[in-house]
Parts: structure tokens; sequence; C-alpha cells
């Protein structure tokens, strides 16, 4: 019999080590629980940082799937298929939008934002050739293409990567002020996350994004919206904008649109924006294929109804009740977040984010650390009210509180 300790040893001599994965070797998942190869079952409160908001093998979208596969899978772009038509439409429904281009991971989805927004800057704007430039916040995460991280502020994304692309305007995250004094004629997005999830669940203050929204409106700038992590009923809306009030020009999405089952990813904005690409301008050989739109129009279906952001709003609300007791405890010096989703900040006698991970961990419990001291949540959104008071139990029980 292999046993985890093979599987982890061969993972580590054959694999690229781009990651310092848990302990824990998983061989199957239902809900908000996986086992792992010797039939221990842990609690999933990191849900594939957000991937999973439906739960490992939501019943529903396994059936979308499978359905799908005895149909046809791929036909690239070279034709069309039934399913994309109702693809683009439901989604682009979804988004309070018109039109959406169809790709596959994220950081790829931010990749054709930033070419939309520097094509729509050349041909509507009127910016001269080579001039564009997007604005960012400090602490973003978008991916880990050469692009992406050259606008990246953490040094462990960007080290050794260089050269970088130019184009890009960092200002601090939260800060109205900055954002103001960033932008220029020749700026065609402001590019930013409405909650940081990498950087820690960090919330900007209020009236930030609304800032956003009447500065870039007044400047003539896309305000383009990654919701890949925030997006899709997480953080108890459909969008995390939604929170105050703000609509973007673009949503950037991925992660649960794909059910998590296959990777999904789109740019979603008005025919205006998108309508600026001519045939052969752009492109992806897997985006829009008949498994990803089958698998993306039962998400859609779900969102639809409201009953997930209705969930994440009521579990988050109590998660963040027990949350919030947690800083008088002096075990944790913070707690952010919106709806199912939290950061917390270990406080320094605890250890670190990674060595509560691994306690959580021995205790069947699975959550992630960013950066150092901060530990994340984000169950699926599917997990019962008893899972998660347990969940959070056993956090309480590994802060000695
Ligand atoms: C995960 C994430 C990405 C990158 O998505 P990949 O599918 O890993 O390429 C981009 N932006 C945000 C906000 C994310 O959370």
């Amino acid at each position: 019999m292999t046993t985890a300790e093979d599987l982890i040893a061969a993972a580590d001599a054959h694999c690229a080590p781009t990651y310092d994965p848990l302990p824990v070797v998983v061989a199957t998942g239902e809900g908000a629980w996986l086992t792992d190869v010797a039939g221990r079952r842990y609690l999933d409160l990191l849900a594939g940082y957000s991937a999973l908001n439906f739960g490992h093998r939501n019943p529903r979208l396994i059936e979308a799937a499978k359905a799908q596969l005895d149909r046809v899978t791929l036909t690239s772009r070279a034709v069309l298929h039934d399913r994309f038509a109702a693809f683009c439409a439901e989604l682009a429904e979804l988004c309070g939008m018109e039109m959406v281009l169809p790709a596959n991971s994220g950081a790829e989805a931010v990749e054709s934002a930033i070419k939309t927004a520097r094509k729509w800057g050349y041909r509507v704007k009127g910016v001269p050739a080579e001039m564009a430039k997007i604005v960012v916040a400090g602490g973003n995460f978008h991916g880990r293409t050469t692009t992406v991280i050259s606008f990246s502020t953490d040094p462990e994304a960007r080290a050794d990567f260089g050269p970088y692309t130019p184009g890009f305007q960092i200002v601090p995250y939260g800060d109205l002020t900055a954002m103001r004094a960033a932008l220029t004629e020749n700026t065609v997005a402001v590019l930013l996350e409405p909650i940081q999830g990498e950087s820690g669940v960090i919330v900007p203050p209020e009236g930030y994004l609304p800032g956003v929204r009447r500065l870039t409106r007044e400047r003539n700038v896309l305000f383009v919206a990654d919701e890949i992590q925030s997006g899709l009923g997480r953080t108890g809306r459909t969008f995390a904008c939604e929170h105050e009030g703000v609509v973007p020009d673009m949503y950037v999405l991925g992660k649960a649109l794909g059910g998590g089952i296959v990777p999904v990813s789109a740019v979603v904005s008005s025919a205006e924006v998108l309508g600026v690409f001519r045939p052969g301008e752009h492109g992806s050989t897997f985006g829009g294929n008949p498994l990803a739109c089958a698998v993306a129009l039962e998400v859609i279906a779900m969102l639809r109804t409201g009953e997930f952001q209705a969930r994440a709003a009521e579990l988050g609300e109590r998660m963040h009740r027990a949350l919030a007791a947690l800083p008088a405890t002096g075990t944790v010096t913070a707690v952010r977040g919106r709806g199912l989703w939290a950061g917390l900040d270990v406080a320094p006698g605890l250890g670190t984010g990674r060595q509560v991970a691994e306690r959580l961990r021995e205790r069947g419990v699975l959550a992630k650390e960013s950066h150092g001291a901060t530990i994340r949540l984000s169950p699926p959104l599917v997990v019962s009210e008893q899972d998660l008071a347990w969940g959070l139990e056993q956090l309480r029980a590994v802060l000695g509180v």
C-alpha cells in the first residue's frame, strides 16, 4: 500500500517546489469535507481559496458536468457550440453587463482585462500609442504571470522574474487621495480587488470603492474589479462591490465560476468596452469550452436563486460573531472580513500562521496561513451550521481559549 508519507516524498522529489502544502493527501471529497488516503476526515475551511464555494462535488454541478461529458467537451472557438451563447448571455446578465470574454485561469482573465483596458484606451479614449497606464493597489494579488507579478508588491512573487512589464502604477490600497493623484490622461484603468484576499482579507475603508468609482467616472478611466476570490457569493452578495453599491466597468471572475470542477474564468463588461476587439486579436484554445460552459451555467443558475449569497451572509454573521470574541482573549490581534470570509492575525506569542494551520490540521480542520501571522478562513458556502461551529471550536482549542 502507498502511504501518505510515500506520496508526499514522491511529490517532493518530482514536483517543482512552488508550494509548501500541509501534509494531507486527499483521496475523496464531499461537501465541506475531505478524506485522506488513510481514511481520516478533514473539515475544509479553505475551499480552494473560494474556488469551491459550492463545496466538493456539489451534486447539481457534478450532474451538469456528467451530462456534458456525454455530449461534447471541447470544440475550440473555430466553431460555436450549443452552450456558448447561453453561457455568455447568462453570465453577462448575472453581472448586469453585456459581453463576456471567456478564459480559463484567473491570471489569464486578469491578463485579458489588462489587454481589454489598453485596447479600449487606444481605440476609444484616444491615449497615444504605448502610453497607457493602469493603476493598481499595494498588497494586490492578481495572479502569477510575468505581467501580473510585474505590479505585485510582494517580493516573493517578484524576485528574479524580471524584466518586468511597464505601464502600471501602484498606490496604497484604501487611499483615495493617492488614487486621485495617480490618475492622468493616459490612465486607462484602475484594477482593484474590492477586498484583498491573498493579502489577508483586507476590507478597504468605507467609502473607498464608491470614491474610486466616482474618480474613475470623472476621469474616463475603467474601474476593473477583480472579483475572482471575493465574488460569486463569498461575501453574502454576488459581488463584493455590491456592499457599497458600486458597479464597476468590468468584472474579472474565476475560481468558483468553475464550480470546483474545471477552471473557468471570464472578463465581463459592456459592449462598448469588450466590443473593441476584432477577430484574431485575442483568444484561448480552451476558453468557453462546452464542459466549462455547462458547469458555469449551472453555477450561474445556482447564484440566480440568491440562496448561496443568503447562506454566506447568515453563516458569515455567526462566524464573525464568534471570531469577534477572540481579540479580547489576547490570542488574535485583528479579525477582518465580510460574509463567510475572514482573516485573523494571530498574536506573536502563539506562533506563525503556518504553525496555527498545522495545529488545526492535527485537529481535523484545514485552513491556510497567508503572509506570516494571518489565518484565512473561507469555508464552502454549503458548510452546515454545526460543522462550522465545530471548526471554530477547534480554532479556539488551538488558540487555547
Ligand atoms: C486566485 C486569484 C487570482 C488568480 O487566479 P488563478 O486561477 O490562480 O490564476 C487572481 N486574482 C485574485 C483576486 C485571486 O484571488
